[in-house]
């Protein structure tokens, strides 16, 4: 039986999905302004692994992630540029699918794009605007968290701040108090892309795209609602207020899920500390696999400090792991071992029990850990047969359908001769102290999936799954 921790009531609980064995689960996608960073592959592995445990559990999961392309960011970032909001959003997604893919994370079965949904959000918007919970003003349509009694529920936040009957004027925004937040926003030069609503020209709030898309693609009523901590408030909150609003008090989401934040060597990632690291970043330097291997280590909600340090480490365990494999792949010696069905059975249990209380990954691989060690010594000793090696192998291919970080073929595979005289080349380039030459042929490998390490006894290669 699955148990799931539930922000919403800030305990552990049953999983019962509201409609029998199919699931709809929504998770907060990325604003496209630039290729998605770490911080975001953390969420996605985190979520790709839900999912995948529970489709290997027997739901069938209808996965929708939306994709911010309008945004303050997105329209500062492409004047910025001189390109489209469009052009830069369908540049950045198109890094953020190839990158998801690199990760070993599943297609999500709906991708929807906000600037595609326009319609639906201005329709969302007149029936809160009808229905009380909004009002207009000069620049724009807000949602008055005075309406909504359950305003706090998931986030514990109170409202203490009571209506002065003065409007407020915050940095930007005209609205009555502080903490409503805005709709639907109007257009106040004419270079901001706009579209046409019965409020003017204008572009919607961030908030009220998620309740939008999520309706659409997956009904009034989410069995999960995921996205990291940070969006716990006042995004998730602001969710609920115009969902339930929205559509009378059916509850929006009925297990709240929330994964862990990324920080970069003990600090928040940000671009002005210059610790800031984009996905395609850390796959020109390191294997995607060996990323994932360190989220899928962890609980969906414990914080990651990312360290080069924490890396290595965690390259040399995975490393055993491909070694193991092999060794399985290769084994073709010994007397077969009635112990080993035991000791696999003992191990598929303790997986699914680990899993199936919250996702408990580090107990899941405490036990696959322990088979290691203990399949790893029937081998030394000579107590284990081809047909073991098989149900070893068997079991570690039925878990990597929702893990997706082992290795199943042999060997580490060649490079081509231009590959080897790149890397001589790239060698020579930086015994010239040419850095950047020779890290243009750093990606163009990468690129190919071969990462380089420099190490004082010369470069490195090692060939990855792309
Ligand atoms: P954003 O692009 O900032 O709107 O975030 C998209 C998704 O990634 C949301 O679910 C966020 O909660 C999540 N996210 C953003 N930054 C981080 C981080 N540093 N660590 C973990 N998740 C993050
Ligand atoms: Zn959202």
């Amino acid at each position: 039986m699955l148990r799931v921790y539930n922000t919403l009531h800030k305990k552990k609980e049953e999983f019962k999905p509201l409609r029998d064995k199919k699931i709809g689960m929504y998770v907060c996608g990325p604003t496209v302004y630039g290729p998605g960073h770490i911080g975001h592959a953390r969420t996605y592995i985190a979520f790709d692994i839900i999912r995948r445990y529970l489709e290997y559990s027997g739901y069938k999961v209808k996965y929708v992630v939306n994709l911010t392309d309008i945004h303050d960011d997105i329209i500062s970032k492409a004047n910025e540029l001189g390109i489209t909001l469009f052009e830069l959003a369908d540049k950045n997604i198109a890094v953020f699918f190839k990158d998801m893919d690199s990760l070993g994370i599943k297609k999500a079965d709906v991708y929807p794009r906000v600037t595609e949904h326009i319609k639906e959000i201005v329709d969302f918007v007149k029936v809160l605007q009808e229905k009380g919970f909004a009002y207009e003003t000069d620049d724009g349509v807000y949602y008055d968290i005075s309406k909504f009694k359950d305003y706090g529920k998931l986030s514990g936040i109170k409202v203490k701040e009571q209506k002065t009957g003065t409007r407020v004027k915050t940095d930007k925004y005209e609205k009555d108090r502080v903490q409503d937040f805005a709709l639907w926003k109007k257009q106040k030069d004419p270079s901001e892309p706009a579209w046409d609503s019965p409020w003017g020209k204008g572009r919607p709030g961030w908030h009220i795209e998620c309740s939008v898309m999520s309706s659409k693609h997956l009904g009034e009523q989410l069995d999960i609602h995921g996205g990291a901590v940070d969006l716990i408030f006042p995004h998730h909150e602001n969710e609920i207020a115009q969902s339930e609003a929205h559509s009378g008090k059916k509850p929006f989401v009925k297990y709240w899920l929330h994964s862990g934040f990324l920080n970069v060597e003990g600090q928040k990632m940000s671009k002005s500390l210059g610790n800031f690291i984009e996905i395609p970043q850390l796959l020109e330097k390191r294997d995607a696999r060996a990323f994932r291997f360190f989220v899928a280590g962890l609980h969906y909600k414990s914080r990651i400090d990312f360290s080069e340090k924490g890396m290595e480490k965690v390259e040399k365990t995975l490393e055993k792991w491909d070694n193991f494999i092999e060794r399985l792949l290769e084994w073709n010696n010994g007397k077969e071992n009635s112990a080993v069905e035991k000791i696999v059975e003992k191990a598929r249990k303790e997986v699914i029990a680990a899993m199936d209380d919250d996702f408990m990954l580090p107990n899941a691989w405490a036990s696959l850990q322990g088979m290691q060690t203990a399949v790893n010594k029937l081998m030394n000793e000579g107590k284990f047969g081809k047909n073991d090696a098989a149900a070893v192998l068997e079991l570690l291919k039925e878990l990597d359908g929702f893990l997706q970080v082992f290795k199943f073929e042999k060997g580490g595979g060649e490079l081509s001769k231009e590959q080897q005289e790149l890397i001589k080349k790239r060698e020579k380039l930086r015994a010239e102290k040419k850095w950047e030459e020779a890290d243009a042929i750093r990606k163009e490998l990468a690129g190919q999936g071969i990462l380089l390490d420099d190490t004082p006894a010369g470069t490195k290669w090692k060939i990855v799954k792309k």
